[in-house]
């Protein structure tokens, strides 16, 4: 998962997109950049926060009223500073991009780029193999007129080669900006209106913060395509199932941002509300029900009020310690969350506390959550899940895919419930969370439940998954 966002129209447009990528840190924290045009494209990017690549002097240099930005988790690049976003191509036109995402058929498509169109290329991202696909269908219209008549049929022929889920922002120099969905619309993409300043980025939270308003989602398989005198033209390019990622209101997005209409909060409550239903069905009867901050507090709450018992705070978070589950390695993460979370023991000494959380990855947060409860004297620890369990790669970008074991891959919900040591354990259903995200209001992926992916599948790419997943395996222990 990554975080994009563009500014077009705004005087310096690097002074909207800080503070939106610092709105979007929550995406990725492994790597930020942006890109500004003014002239020539003036390049920031690096490993770290978005806090840690960006001081007043690299900022002073990035001019121009157009710009992208990115923060990244690393999918198919290695993570070094080459993989990190935005990239830029100097011909035809010049072009920067950002995305996020992650194509399926990546290898594929560097190896055609490389030997069919004679293209250098210097990364493992796939921004890069789509950068140099555009750049390519560009090429062949008139680089004199460049209308977006033929900046959407460009596009057409890059959507034709490229398999699986992307949100682009990119510059064209001294023609415009585009930004594109894949036409699923796995990954978010909002965008909004000033005046006439433009606003694109992965949610909406960062239009929020810069006072964009007339806001609206990319459409799945649409772009929008700024021209050089601010005039914006749309265009549907592919028309597909729309499957947006579900995930995304699960765990990643903040409760705050609005995607394709749904409200990240509100869903979060509906999720509880419905996983309130199943731990009701299980005659589960806890004294006391507490979120693991923060992601689930919304749903605990609403779990609480089904299950007509109080809801307390009894983990408080160290706010300084990142999200455990975006980091890299096995072992920072364990270490991670002995360092991030501190029970309240008033609140659950002598208690049957019932802890509710978003998901089960690996199992190790959850066995440790556990075990401190119990340290401080819970009489017994009762864990539920507002998701299913996880159980299949995601291919589209999210860190599922390589780094280590899914704890309910080849377990039963017994034997997970055994390996994390909790008294009782209760998982969403998969119709509990299509309907608490909210059913009806267009398909969503759930691939990563059920194995139903909405896009061809490369066969070598899971055998690739897999060959990857034995070697994270062996590397963790
Ligand atoms: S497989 Fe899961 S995490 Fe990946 S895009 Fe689909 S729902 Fe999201």
């Amino acid at each position: 998962m990554c975080g994009i966002i563009g500014i077009v129209g705004q005087e310096k447009a690097i002074d909207r997109i800080y503070p939106g990528l610092l709105a979007l840190q929550h995406r990725g924290q492994d790597a930020a950049g942006a890109v500004t045009f003014e002239h020539g494209f003036q390049l920031k990017k690096g490993n770290g926060l978005v806090l840690n690549v960006f001081n007043p002097k690299n900022i002073e240099r990035l001019t121009g009223n157009i710009g992208i930005g990115h923060v990244r988790y690393p999918t198919v690049g290695a993570g070094s500073a080459e993989d990190a976003q935005p990239f830029i191509i100097t011909a035809p036109y010049g072009i920067a991009l950002a995305h996020n995402g992650n194509l399926v058929n990546f290898f594929d498509l560097k190896k055609t780029l490389i030997e069919n169109d004679l293209r250098y290329l210097n990364s493992n991202c796939d921004a890069e193999v789509m950068l140099n696909l555009l750049s390519v269908e560009l090429n062949k219209m008139n680089p004199k007129r460049l209308t977006p008549e033929k900046v959407f049929t460009a596009l057409g022929k890059v959507y034709k080669r490229l398999i699986g889920s992307y949100a682009v922002v990119s510059i064209i120099a001294n023609r415009g900006f585009l930004a594109f969905r894949d036409k699923n619309g796995i990954k978010p993409l909002v965008f909004g209106r000033n005046g006439s300043t433009y606003c694109f980025a992965s949610e909406s939270v960062a239009l929020d913060l810069l006072g964009y308003n007339e806001m609206r989602d990319v459409k799945p398989g649409e772009a929008v395509f700024i021209d050089a005198d601010n005039n914006c033209h749309i265009k549907q390019i592919q028309k597909g199932k729309g499957a947006a990622c579900i995930f995304e209101y699960v765990y990643f997005a903040r409760p705050d941002s609005i995607i394709d209409g749904i409200g990240v909060y509100e869903s979060r409550l509906r999720l509880g509300e419905e996983l309130g239903k199943e731990c009701s069905k299980r005659g589960l009867k806890p004294d006391v029900v507490m979120p693991i901050p923060d992601t689930a507090r919304g749903a605990a709450q609403m779990v609480a009020e089904v299950l007509g018992t109080k809801h307390r705070e009894g983990l408080i978070k160290n706010r300084y310690i990142h999200r455990t589950f975006i980091m890299p390695t096995q072992s920072e993460r364990i270490e991670a969350v002995r360092l991030k979370l501190n029970p309240i023991r008033s609140e659950i000494a002598g208690k049957k506390v019932l802890l509710v959380d978003d998901s089960i990855v690996r199992g190790n947060t959850s066995r440790e959550i556990i075990s401190l409860i119990r340290s401080v004297g819970a009489r017994e620890v009762y864990y539920a899940l507002y998701s299913p369990p996880l159980r299949f790669p995601c291919v589209y970008g999210i860190d599922m895919q390589t780094r280590g074991e899914f704890v309910a891959r080849d377990k039963t919900v017994e034997q997970i419930k055994e390996s994390i040591d909790a008294d009782a354990l209760v998982y969403q259903t998969i119709k509990g969370l299509v309907k608490g995200v909210g059913e009806g209001a267009r398909g969503f992926c759930t691939a990563c439940f059920t194995g139903s992916y909405p896009t061809e599948i490369p066969p070598l790419l899971l055998e690739r998954i897999e060959a990857d997943r034995m070697l994270a395996k062996v590397s963790d222990s």
